[in-house]
């Protein structure tokens, strides 16, 4: 049995043979047979490709609509393109192959799209790759498609979308992308398809020699098995089948409100870690997004990312959630979320250190551009902000200082935004908590920051191992300091959620559905169970005491 780890895409089991997806043989520069014959074959390749996304396109639109089909479109045009044209005549004029040549152009347009400073275009650098490859896979006539005879899990460095639509779904098991990220487009669509997935895995290679091996996905564990015993099979098994059952019987609570057994209302939000998350809180029913962790904008970028590549995650979710809340959370880097381009100082304590709100104030340009993406975003939608790791009213001030800027800036860009954007802070700290009476006052909302309040507060790093064993998460202090913090967030008549993960903490739910939370924020897989969770507990019979 071997075993290996790697990252979620979608949630889900699967147990079954695997199917290798390999990557067409790389192409050889090699000479062309004249520069008339090479074109002429090129132009046939290119025809040919177009027919095959003219079908892509159709498949995709009555299995998942318009936004999903969109990228065939687009690669439609890719393939069709003047200056794409223009490099392949140049390459073949020069003595290359067709096959040669497109390469050449596609991989030009790539580093050139890639070198735009717009997220968009910037995405499109692998789309013109992908696209040179087609082209050149009807070159070649390669007549072996890769087509799946039986239920099988495929396993491939990375699969192009074009290929997975086309093959039949009720054969896909899941999916292994050992080298894709899970933002890829094809990550997006394996989503949306619901397919379990992982990607991001560690020493394993793709080798033809893997097909026909029986192995078990676990992509709630972020497990690989290959060659499981019979033990671990039936072991497997029994959790795929309490998983399918699971979910089939909640889809019950969507579309309902979530109300407790004596009628009480609250509301389930998700956390999302970037904008293309938010169609699993869409397909979970969240009933809005509780925190959007915006700094994976910056851990995806190579460089600072700007304000309209900003603007376009911002608003992509805001717009998705169709005038549900969006709450986005302002740039939380530092500690265990280093990036290289923000040149962060090594420090001794760095949970305790230079982070958040804290860089924010000694980099205001970071922020004010954050901002104005923020506002920008405002007018699609119900969009309001948070600040991470608020310590005390100054760094309020500052925070309602620099979003009058932003919206100075943007009345003198003429850029629409919406000046009634709620703003509010994360209470994650012992100090905020502590001092929610006076904070409550000066912001729109609250929402527990329960990861790092309950580590602040009990003084063990969360992501030190050796310790874990120290941590309660039930701890008194901890509920005395969410306690303390929803009075004074409902004396002073604002809202307050829990977005960190004890929002879906069974022993601690009633409790926090007493004390009168308004609001709990949790993974997109979790909404409808803990809908179900809330539906049996009556706060008439919690003693609040017995938490505090
Ligand atoms: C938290 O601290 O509870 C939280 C939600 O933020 P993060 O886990 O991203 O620090
Ligand atoms: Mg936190």
């Amino acid at each position: 049995m071997n075993a290996y780890k790697g990252t979620r895409v979608f949630e889900g089991y699967a147990l079954g043979k695997l199917a290798v997806y390999a990557k067409p043989p790389e192409v050889k520069k090699e000479e062309g047979k004249g520069s008339e014959h090479e074109f002429k074959r090129f132009v046939k390749a290119r025809e040919e490709t177009v027919a095959a996304l003219d079908t892509s396109f159709m498949e995709t639109l009555s299995k998942l609509g318009q936004e999903e089909a969109q990228l065939f479109a687009t690669h439609k045009l890719m393939a069709e393109d003047l200056d794409f044209e223009d490099l392949v005549r140049e390459g073949v004029e020069a003595g290359s192959s067709a096959e040669y040549a497109v390469k050449q152009a596609g991989e030009q347009l790539s580093s050139m799209f890639s070198s735009m400073d717009d997220a968009y275009m910037k995405e499109r650098a692998n789309d013109v790759k992908e696209v040179a490859m087609r082209i050149i896979s009807a070159l070649r006539k390669d007549t072996e498609s890769f087509s799946l005879s039986e239920p099988s899990i495929i396993i491939c460095d990375d699969l192009p979308s074009s290929e997975l639509m086309k093959l039949d779904k009720k054969m896909i098991l899941g999916i292994i992308f050992v080298k894709g990220g899970s933002n890829s487009h094809v990550a997006i669509l394996t989503r949306m398809l619901e397919i379990p997935a992982l990607c991001d895995i560690d020493n394993l290679e793709v080798k033809k020699g893997l097909n026909g091996t029986f192995a078990i996905l676990d992509a709630a564990k972020g497990d690989l098995i290959l060659s499981p015993g019979m033990k671990t099979v039936t072991q497997y098994s029994k959790k795929k089948k309490e998983y399918e059952d699971n979910k089939a019987r909640l889809q019950e609570f969507r579309g309902k409100k979530t109300l407790t057994k004596d009628g009480r209302e609250t509301k389930i939000y998700s956390n999302i870690a970037s904008s293309f998350e938010v169609e699993n809180a869409i397909r979970n029913d969240a009933e809005g997004i509780g925190l959007f962790r915006s700094e994976f904008i910056y851990l995806e970028s190579k460089d600072y990312p700007t304000e309209e590549e900003q603007f376009v995650h911002y608003k992509r979710v805001v717009e998705a959630m169709k005038g549900k809340q969006v709450i986005i959370r302002t740039l939380d880097i530092g500690a265990d979320k280093k990036i290289d381009y923000f040149d962060l100082p090594d420090e001794e304590n760095p949970a305790l250190g230079f982070r958040s709100i804290r860089i924010c104030k000694e980099r205001p340009e970071i922020f004010a551009a954050q901002l104005c993406a923020l506002y920008r975003a405002s007018v699609y939608g119900n969009l309001a902000v948070m600040v991470p790791m608020i310590i005390s009213g100054s760094e309020v001030k500052f925070v309602h200082e620099m979003a009058k800027l932003a919206q100075e800036n943007l009345s003198v860009r003429g850029i629409p935004f919406n000046k009634d954007m709620k703003i509010g802070i994360m209470v994650e700290t012992p100090a905020a908590a502590i001092m929610s009476d006076l904070l409550a006052k000066d912001v729109d909302f609250f929402s527990i920051g329960t990861n790092d309040l309950s580590q602040y507060t009990l003084a063990i790093d969360r992501v030190n191992p050796r310790i874990s064993s120290c941590f309660n998460p039930h701890h008194k202090a901890i509920c005395r300091l969410i306690k303390l913090s929803t009075e004074n967030a409902h004396k002073a008549g604002i809202p307050i959620g829990i977005c960190g993960e004890l929002a879906r903490d069974e022993e601690l739910l009633p409790f926090f559905l007493k004390i009168g939370v308004d609001e709990l924020s949790v993974s997109p897989a979790y909404v409808l169970s803990l809908r179900e969770q809330i539906s049996k507990i009556d706060t008439r019979e919690v003693d609040v005491e017995k938490y505090i």
